[in-house]
């Protein structure tokens, strides 16, 4: 007897998969009967009917029926076996270069044969290599497929027709599933229920438009994407709620007001009236007993570093311990410096851990931790590795978030868990991201926005360029450090290794400082050491250097308020979002400050709009939302966002309209229909990706 139970049963208990096709199936993420049903075809071959082989041309791949003419083995070159067919509109040639004495004799003259392949030109006219094909009884015989062939997306050792059969069947249970849309919102959308999605596109028949199957604008398409992202909506949305039955430590304590009053005094500045209110969302969070999960968004240069200073100052008095997590090791060091620099006072060392750190002083500092005389410590997702324990973790600061994926954020906060308690997180992230984007990312948190700039800022005028002129940027450069001000140049590389990529900028370096050489430049890149790195950047504060020959490696967080001059070359390379955070680096200070965009002659079209867009606008939001209208959003988010969600069947650049969709529904549905959130987030997101578990 069939009960929903059948469709979470492994796929070994179907006919015909053994131990290593469920091995295979495994790499391909399936591994219920269920998740066959929601592998869906990647593209599809048509044998629903038969072409005559004289309307043929080269690049269709199609059915044909024909009698053979003809048989021959051909010695010259590569041995082939040639068959020619025709069906009374024209010929075509069938090609072998693997066949068996046997096959030779079964294609006889006179003998009728149906062929699948693509079509393509041969010496003789028309051919098919290696067709799929079938012996006929006559030209009658053959008997059409009654819709379009699904063209599965396999693994290495898996065969198409293993994975069709393994599908049919597991589409045998397909009534079982239970559609949790309900008819409201399909009749809203004009969506299709979910069986006849499914086999709309397992099974298309010929009503269906191939061409609807390939851009993605058919409604089954459109139903099942629309279900698999507002799953991710959900299981985000679950893990919010969730978390707030967890416990956490409070923050509060008596030697807090002192301790406030003593850090903000300490400051060069006084805190924006946006940060302050942060500040506040954020105290709040941490003085209640419930784990805090707060975004905090802010344009490059809006001051997130002091904020977070402000949360660690929060925990370090209540005598937990702070883990400040940064993408880069630059912007590790950086943080390193200001939080050393900010709690110097108190009776607690402030450490510092990167992959790069070995022996001995790894040992202390892993020491410290664990022992809990060490109460803040700054690194890179070195903080991830298992040697890494925490005396006593209360909060989590994680800077530049976008850089890291929503699974490690998960992972170190597991780490931190201890007695019954979560530690709070606090993540930062100056990428913004349109608000639709957002709620698939970040759902799972609150957000706080720093929506001002401090003052007496001076906007960066940003100008277009092409690289033509780079003689007169050189001497802008020279005007620019007779002025006592320094300036980055960026090398934009697009060479896939590292190597040849900081090899390009070292060659940069070399040529600007043989034409520029009253001016003190050095060079930083991703490959050199963590100390030749920190010392470059040092003297580079100190001003002992002028100019800074960089990778993107300086993209996040860097601060040199005196450095209010950036060069980059082929902008048109990056993202905007990318040169947006590239271009944070300067107009730090009230000085004026500049960007040089010094593009590679011709650029398109797009590139013109997307690089006048940086130019009329210093707002990332603005940026964003302009970048996502000209790219889509896929290109928003880019591919180097590691923590980048898979989709099985969305496609952000594709259906962005559904975000707009789950953006109005997303939050009723969740209230109204808090039975389907599970079985939703079980279906699109599997066991091992769902990351709302807790
Ligand atoms: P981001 O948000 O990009 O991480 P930072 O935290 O690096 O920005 O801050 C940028 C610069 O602004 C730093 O030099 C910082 O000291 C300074 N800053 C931060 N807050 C204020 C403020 N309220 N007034 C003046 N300068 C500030
Ligand atoms: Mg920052």
């Amino acid at each position: 007897m069939k009960t929903p139970h059948t469709l979470t049963q492994p796929v070994a208990t179907l006919t015909g998969v053994g131990a290593q096709t469920v091995n295979r199936l495994h790499k391909l993420g399936i591994r219920l009967i269920q998740d066959l049903i929601f592998h869906l075809p990647l593209r599809y071959e048509d044998r629903t009917r038969v072409h005559p082989i004289g309307s043929l041309t080269a690049g269709m791949t199609v059915m044909i029926c024909g009698k053979v003419d003809f048989i021959d083995v051909l010695n010259k070159g590569r041995k082939s076996l040639i068959c020619r067919i025709s069906d009374g509109t024209g010929f075509l040639s069938l090609k072998f270069f693997h066949f068996s004495a046997d096959q030779h004799n079964t294609m006889k003259a006179g003998t009728w044969l149906s062929c699948f392949a693509e079509v393509r030109h041969g010496y003789a006219g028309l051919e098919m290599v290696h067709p799929e094909y079938r012996v006929l009884a006559n030209r009658e015989s053959y008997i059409p497929e009654n819709h379009l062939t699904p063209v599965y997306p396999l693994t290495e050792g898996l065969s198409q027709l293993t994975l069709r059969k393994a599908v049919k069947q597991a589409l045998n249970e397909v009534e079982l599933l239970e559609d949790w849309i309900p008819a409201e919102l399909l009749q809203r959308y004009q969506y299709p229920s979910l069986l006849e999605a499914i086999h709309t596109l397992h099974a298309p028949d010929e009503s269906v438009s191939m061409v609807a199957l390939q851009n993605g604008s058919l409604p089954a398409l459109k139903r099942l994407a629309f279900e698999e992202l507002l799953s991710h909506y959900l299981s985000l949305k679950k893990s919010k709620v969730s978390a707030k039955v967890w416990q956490a430590p409070s923050f509060f304590s008596p030697a807090l007001e002192n301790s406030k009053a003593h850090f903000l005094r300490s400051l060069p500045f006084a805190l924006t009236g946006a940060q302050q209110r942060v500040i506040a969302e954020i105290e709040a969070d941490c003085v209640s007993s419930h784990p805090m999960m707060r975004l905090v968004q802010g344009d490059v240069g809006s001051g997130k570093t002091v904020v977070a200073a402000y949360a660690a100052l929060l925990a370090l008095t209540a005598g937990y311990q702070v883990a400040v997590m940064a993408p880069t090791e630059l912007l590790a060091e950086q943080h390193y410096r200001n939080f050393s620099a900010w709690f110097a006072s108190f009776q607690t060392q402030v450490v510092y851990l990167t992959g790069q750190l070995k022996g001995k002083p790894r040992a202390a500092t892993l020491q410290a931790l664990a022992d809990g005389s060490a109460g803040l410590i700054v690194g890179t997702h070195a903080l991830f590795q298992d040697s890494v324990q925490f005396h006593k973790l209360g909060l989590i600061i994680i800077d530049e978030q976008h850089r890291f994926g929503v699974h490690q954020r998960m992972a170190l906060r597991d780490k931190g868990q201890q007695a019954g308690l979560r530690p709070h997180q606090l993540v930062m992230t100056a990428t913004p991201i349109p608000r639709t984007l957002a709620m698939l990312q970040y759902s799972d948190l609150d957000i706080s926005i720093i929506d001002a700039l401090p003052p007496n800022r001076t906007p960066v005028v940003t100008s277009v360029i092409p690289a033509e002129r780079r003689d007169s940027v050189i001497d802008r450069i020279n005007h620019w450090v007779d002025k006592k001000r320094q300036g980055y140049w960026v090398c934009t590389l697009i060479e896939e290794s590292e190597v040849l990529q900081c090899e390009a900028a070292e060659k940069t370096a070399e040529l600007l400082m043989q034409a520029l050489p009253a001016v003190r430049i050095a060079l930083i890149h991703g490959r050199m050491k963590s100390a030749e790195k920190d010392a470059i950047m040092q003297a580079f504060k100190n001003h002992e250097l002028d100019l800074l020959v960089a990778t993107t490696v300086i993209e996040v967080g860097v601060d040199v308020p005196n450095a209010g001059l950036m060069i980059i070359e082929n902008p048109e390379r990056l993202g905007l979002s990318q040169l947006h955070q590239l271009r944070g680096r300067v107009g730090r200070g009230a000085d004026d400050s500049y960007c040089l965009l010094m593009y590679q002659s011709p650029l398109s079209d797009t590139a013109r709009q997307r690089l006048g867009i940086l130019r009329d606008s210093n707002d990332g939001f603005v940026i964003a939302e302009k970048d996502l209208q000209l790219r889509g959003p896929g290109d928003v988010m880019g591919t180097r966002q590691t923590g980048q969600i898979h989709f099985k069947v969305a496609d952000l650049a594709r259906d962005a309209d559904l975000l707009d969709i789950i953006q109005q529904i997303g939050e009723q549905f969740f209230i109204d229909t808090p039975h389907a959130v599970q079985p939703l987030c079980d279906r699109w997101l599997g066991v091992s990706t769902n990351y709302a578990e807790v």
